[in-house]
């Protein structure tokens, strides 16, 4: 291994996690890597977390996010956790091939942990290389970048590095470190990991670091454990009605990738929908559709269950398991309750409800299905529908040339203008805020799968950077770059997505 690196101004690292003490870890360096370079860094990301983009944004950078260089503060470790894989319990998974540099506290006071992934194997890496491929590193970058332009709870990208070196997945490809940030990569699966020893003070210990960190509200609650466990899944249900309203699937929902702190976490084979089915499914691994869109509620609500199963003796009073039960059941009933609250309120801006009226959720519901019918593009048609708020009847193509059969949707939008009739905002306002809620660009299969191909293959990074740019500003009309806000041709459409591990 290199010397630590040195910079002029350190990153303002601050570690926690490592006090909680080697149960909860396994202390490592990452693995020097052949010849890193900088593919993307996330420079005002950078920034408000405190560090010096310039001095980052750089060769020192690229050894210091490929692993090859560790920074001064750093602690690295990988995090021991557990998980429910699709349904099934693997009691040790465990950072396999990410490792925990440390935490900062930001400028804001907020703490988030730096984490590479792909950066060599740990004690977790089972039969794994520890390593990631080029395409699902830019992938993530991509998508999670994407989803923070979009308003949605996420770890972030910090770096991109080419490591220089192949790993072997179906081919030989080339190699990768992402550096992501994050709130905190606490997951279901880390309590699922103590629970299942049996080592309910180490439940304890995580729940009061996960308080102190992510829900410090809840430290003064008489029961701190039962009004963490209500904020979890409250967290939760507004994060999934987000996805659901931007029709991504996350792909992978097992319980160790489910962010305690409410995040979206762990993106592999992660899609945003094009044409719009409650069915859908793109991970190659999901055989059974249990990841499915249409299924992302249960399956968190399920998740869920298993993080309180993990809480319940925290929940006790006394000796009396059939109270903390009754407790946990009844906030666990409420997650349909908080998912369809925020739902609700979400498709009302989605379109242009500013009121609320008790037929609204069937008239959200009407949409999607008339959708579904015709398997529409789904981003583009909430985008088409805020051009009609505040356009004569006579433009109402832009929205029903999606359709082969539009009599239905004209019935439809004769009903959602009845409803408007009852709004108070005018045409202009409305549009404005329905275009802030129905993003133009999305990060669409066919185009992320368009850039990979072109650094994987090619080396040529010009369309991964240009795709990036287009992400930020994903509600504002770009002069120039319609292309990125369109649908794929019948032959561009990408039907299976990959984890790439
Ligand atoms: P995932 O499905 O990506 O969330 O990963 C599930 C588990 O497999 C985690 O414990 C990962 O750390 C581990 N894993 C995935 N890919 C690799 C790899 N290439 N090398 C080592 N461990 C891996
Ligand atoms: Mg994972």
């Amino acid at each position: 291994m290199k010397s630590s690196a040195y910079l002029m101004k350190p990153i303002p690292f601050d570690n926690s996690y490592v006090k909680l003490g080697p149960t909860f870890y396994a202390r490592l360096h990452p693995e020097p890597v052949a010849a890193p370079r900088m593919i993307h860094f996330n420079r005002e990301l950078a920034s408000a977390l405190g560090m010096e983009a310039d001095s980052l944004d750089s060769p020192m950078g690229a050894d210091i996010f490929a692993g090859s260089q560790v920074p001064e503060g750093a602690q690295p470790l990988a995090m021991a956790y557990a998980g429910h894989q699709f349904g099934g319990f693997s009691p040790q998974l465990g950072d396999g091939r990410a490792i925990l540099l440390g935490e900062v506290v930001a400028p804001t006071g907020e703490r988030y942990d730096i984490q590479l992934k792909g950066s060599g194997p740990t004690p977790f890496s089972r039969n794994g290389d520890g390593r990631a491929a080029m395409g699902p590193v830019l992938r993530e970058y991509l998508l999670s970048e994407a989803m923070h332009a979009l308003g949605v709870p996420t770890t972030r990208a910090l770096a991109a590095v080419a490591t220089g070196e192949s790993v072997i997945r179906d081919s030989l490809v080339p190699g990768a470190v992402i550096t992501r940030v994050a709130t905190s990569f606490v997951r279901v699966g880390t309590f699922e990991y103590f629970s299942a020893q049996g080592n309910v003070d180490a439940v304890k210990q995580l729940a009061d670091y996960v308080i102190a960190r992510n829900y410090p509200d809840v430290a003064a609650a008489e029961n701190p454990c039962e009004a963490l466990l209500a904020q979890v899944i409250e967290r939760q249900a507004a994060l999934i009605a987000r996805w659901m309203q931007l029709g991504f699937i996350h792909g992978v929902m097992n319980t160790d990738n489910m962010s305690i702190a409410g995040e979206t976490i762990d993106y592999g084979p992660c899609a945003f929908m094009d044409g719009f089915d409650h069915h859908q499914v793109y991970s190659s691994i999901d055989r059974q559709g249990r990841y499915a869109y249409a299924n992302q509620p249960p399956i968190a609500q399920w998740n869920l269950i298993r993080f309180a199963e993990t809480l319940l003796p925290l929940l006790m009073r006394g000796e009396d398991t059939r109270a903390a039960v009754a407790t946990a059941e009844r906030l666990l009933n409420g997650f349909i309750e908080h998912y369809q609250h925020h739902w609700l309120s979400g498709m009302r801006q989605k379109l242009g409800l500013a009121q609320k009226r008790d037929a609204d959720r069937a008239l959200a519901e009407g949409f999607l299905d008339l959708l579904a019918t015709e398997n529409v593009d789904f981003t583009s048609a909430f985008r088409a529908l805020s051009l009609l708020a505040n356009a004569p009847s006579d433009q109402d193509h832009v929205l029903t040339a999606l359709f082969a059969q539009p009599q239905a949707i004209n019935a439809w939008l004769e009903n959602w203008r009845q409803r408007l009739a009852e709004e108070t905002d005018d045409a202009a306002t409305r549009q404005q805020k329905m275009q802030l809620a129905n993003p133009i660009y999305i990060p669409r299969n066919h185009l992320v799968e368009a850039v990979i191909r072109a650094a994987e293959d090619e080396g040529d990074f010009e369309p991964f950077h240009r795709l990036h740019s287009v992400l930020q500003q994903p509600f504002e009309e770009q002069p120039g770059m319609g292309a990125y806000s369109q649908p794929p041709r019948p032959e561009q459409v990408v039907h299976q997505t990959f984890c790439g591990t």
